[in-house]
């Protein structure tokens, strides 16, 4: 099977808070390897148009095989955990993110894996926002444009996209950062589009 050529322009390095997807109507649940670290984790990579459209399920003769990224399931457990419920290993949603984004990429399975974890392991977030005084805190809240900046800090000063979700309690919350990355998958370049992210002007950045 050969590999579908997809022109896309971009790519969205997507990581999420686990305390802001845990926060929410429905429950989440840890991964059998166990509670993720209080850190950001892999969301996906996924292929972007600068319309703002993607493709998505590009090759569905390219199912995931996790034979073929076995020697990286130890990083893909630590960094790229599931959060839905029942607990289980994280295959179902690798298979999802290969499947729907990976396989418009042009990439191998073991690429694209190895490439975004490439990513995840040169990127602290989380360090950056502590850096600016940005902490996890059940009752603080921060002004969106200075999480922003302080996020920039750790991707050579591009502002990320950001998006929020509604906790439980009404308070709208950082769950989801958008790294912008050139069709080489490595380098970090200044976002050409912003996802609509449904941040407030403040938001909270909630414990895990
Ligand atoms: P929205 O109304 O926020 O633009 O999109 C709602 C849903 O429609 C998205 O979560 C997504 O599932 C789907 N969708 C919107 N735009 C696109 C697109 O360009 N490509 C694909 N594949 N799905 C889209
Ligand atoms: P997307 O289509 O946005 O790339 O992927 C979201 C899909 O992955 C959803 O169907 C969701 O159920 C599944 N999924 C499995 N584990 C997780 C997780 O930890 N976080 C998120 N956001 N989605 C997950
Ligand atoms: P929008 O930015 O169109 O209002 O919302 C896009 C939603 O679709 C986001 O919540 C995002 O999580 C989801 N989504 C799933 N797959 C993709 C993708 O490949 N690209 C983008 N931009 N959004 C996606």
């Amino acid at each position: 099977s050969s590999a579908q050529l997809v022109d896309f322009d971009y790519y969205y390095f997507v990581v999420q808070w686990p305390g802001s997807y845990c926060d929410l109507q429905k429950a989440c649940c840890y991964p059998l390897t166990g509670k993720p670290a209080a850190n950001f984790s892999i969301h996906g990579l996924w292929p972007e148009f600068l319309d703002g459209t993607w493709p998505q399920d590009c090759d569905t003769s390219q199912t995931f095989d996790l034979e073929q990224v076995r020697d990286l399931v130890p990083e893909l457990n630590k960094y790229w955990g599931t959060l839905t419920c029942p607990s289980s290993d994280s295959t179902k949603f690798w298979k999802h993110e290969w499947e729907k984004h990976g396989t418009c990429t042009g990439l191998t399975q073991h690429e694209f894996f190895s490439k975004t974890l490439a990513l995840m392991k040169s990127i602290n977030l989380g360090a950056a926002l502590e850096k600016a005084n940005i902490v996890p805190s059940d009752t603080a809240t921060y002004n969106v444009t200075q999480v922003q900046s302080a996020l920039a800090c750790a991707i050579e000063e591009h502002t990320p996209g950001v998006e929020c979700n509604i906790a439980k309690s009404g308070n709208n919350q950082l769950y989801q950062v958008y790294v912008c990355v050139d069709k080489d998958g490595t380098t970090l370049i200044p976002c050409p589009a912003y996802p609509n992210g449904r941040c407030n002007a403040t938001v909270y950045w909630p414990t895990f």
